[in-house]
């Protein structure tokens, strides 16, 4: 998962990449990071935690200079230490250097290997400290030569922010499985990022997404210039569905489309596949409102928030002992029992992992008197884990690989369940892109496998 942000050519970057990093929030909680180039140096601040508890004002004033990149972390390859943290900085050859990525690479442990047989010692767990070892070990004399070096020797997700001392680079793998978007500052500059609901936030105008297999170069007193890494054949666009399904703000425009639309699209499909005969269509909320409201509408049936949300349960909440581990659903969500008991109710949710959250708010719902519990879910079941970068557990976790529908239902406790097909997603999303699937369909590319996090040492 992850979110970055790359600010070029604005006094204020170090601010407007925090202020976009905010709004970016949702993509990782675990870390934050911003560093600032000024002509001279790289000064980097990051930590653990949210971006409003790292940063405050005397910090981004230490970040000066016009150029800043960020990230959020959410892990997904590497672990939960501050070392961990983006973006990541290092003196070599050329000067000082900093990168954030947002991504998983596939052949990680392959180069990590053959780096550390060579003689390079690592800091981190992450894959992204291949990209800076392979930077610092070419041959090549411009850092722009060994940047190109270095992706020609990478596989997997990457979009990718690098900054030196005076340029930036902004980078989307040739799958453009992650998202990218490049904007134009209002008082001077350009700012990229993973997510448009940043450009909303920091008053900046969207140009257009980075395209697959691109590398945007931004140099003083330069309009950006595009170069493409990859020659026509090579570039094969496969845009994560699980932006839209679950991943990304309702807000944004990914891969010019509305986040919030394209789920309300996926909830009408539902409910013409799986219609349940019910008297009120409840979200899990947030992630299943919108494809709630699409359920509701096509159906034409009362659509109520009948599940409140506690938006305070974060990060740093006490996890319950083992006794009240049930009821952990009831921290985060409580049901309004005037508005379910006795009734009939559909609960739509975007997806289902583990089926550890439908089992509970099914529980939850039928405890307040819900005559009848039918759950929907307005993505298809996941069999497969994702190796480009949203956070699915193994093969083995995956339920919907050991229970098929029905067998689910039971398991989940409820009167019926139902799925959006793979056919019916691929409509909602638009038929004009071949999404990547993964999850869904097993169809790996960019060197991914089911069987291993690291699939170039299954190779
Ligand atoms: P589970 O309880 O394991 O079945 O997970 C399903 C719930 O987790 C749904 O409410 C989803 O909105 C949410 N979810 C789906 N994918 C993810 C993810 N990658 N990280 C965190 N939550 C997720």
């Amino acid at each position: 998962m992850c979110a970055i942000v790359g600010v070029y050519g604005n006094e204020n970057a170090a601010k407007i990449a925090y202020y976009a990093l905010f709004a970016m929030q949702h993509r990782g909680q675990e870390s934050s990071g911003i560093s600032a180039a000024n002509g001279k140096t790289i000064r980097l601040i990051k930590e653990r935690g949210l971006v409003t508890e790292i940063f405050d004002e005397e910090k981004l004033k230490v970040l000066e200079g016009s150029c800043a990149i960020g990230h959020n972390r959410y892990s997904t390859a590497g672990k939960d230490s501050v070392l961990d943290a983006q973006p990541v900085f290092a003196r070599y050859k050329l000067g000082e250097i900093a990168i954030a990525h947002n991504g998983n690479l596939t052949n990680k442990y392959k180069v990590r290997n053959e780096l550390i047989a060579n003689g390079a010692i690592f800091q981190t767990f992450m894959d992204t400290e291949n990209i800076v070892h392979l930077i610092a070990k070419s041959q090549k004399d411009a850092l722009i030569d060994r940047i190109k070096d270095a992706i020609s020797q990478i596989e997997g997700a990457y979009c990718l922010v690098i900054q030196s001392r005076s340029k930036m680079f902004a980078i989307r793998d040739r799958f453009g499985i992650r998202p990218l978007s490049l904007g134009k500052l209002k008082d001077g500059g350009y700012i990229v990022a993973s997510e448009t609901c940043a450009f909303d936030l920091v008053g900046a105008t969207f140009i257009r997404d980075v395209k697959p297999g691109e590398m945007i170069i931004f140099e003083k007193g330069k309009e950006p210039q595009s170069q493409m890494l990859f020659s026509e054949d090579e570039i094969d666009f496969r845009p994560c569905a699980f932006e839209y399904i679950y991943f990304a703000r309702p807000d944004s425009i990914v891969n010019g489309k509305n986040v919030y639309q394209t789920r309300v699209e996926c909830g009408k499909r539902l409910a013409k596949e799986a219609p349940a005969d019910v008297d009120v269509v409840l979200p899990v909320p947030d992630s299943g409102v919108a494809a709630a409201m699409g359920f509701a509408n096509e159906l034409n049936i009362p659509f109520s928030m009948g599940i409140v949300r506690n938006h305070y349960v974060g990060r740093t909440f006490i996890e319950p002992t083992q006794e009240i581990r049930d009821l952990k659903v009831k921290l985060k969500l409580s049901p309004i029992k005037p508005l379910i008991e006795g009734k009939r109710v559909a609960i739509i949710d975007d997806s289902l992992v583990r089926g550890t959250t439908s089992k509970q708010i099914v529980k939850m719902l039928k405890s307040v008197g819900a005559k009848e519990v039918h759950m929907r879910i307005a993505s298809p079941e996941i069999k497969y884990p994702c190796r480009y970068g949203i956070d699915t557990p193994t093969k083995e976790e995956l339920i919907s690989n050991h229970l098929d529908v029905n067998e689910l239902a039971k398991h989940i406790g409820a009167d019926s369940l139902g799925f959006l097909s793979i056919e019916g997603l691929k409509d909602a999303l638009g038929r004009d892109m071949n999404y990547s699937l993964v999850s869904f369909d097993g169809n790996y590319f960019a060197g991914g496998c089911a069987d291993s996090l690291d699939c170039s040492e299954v190779l």
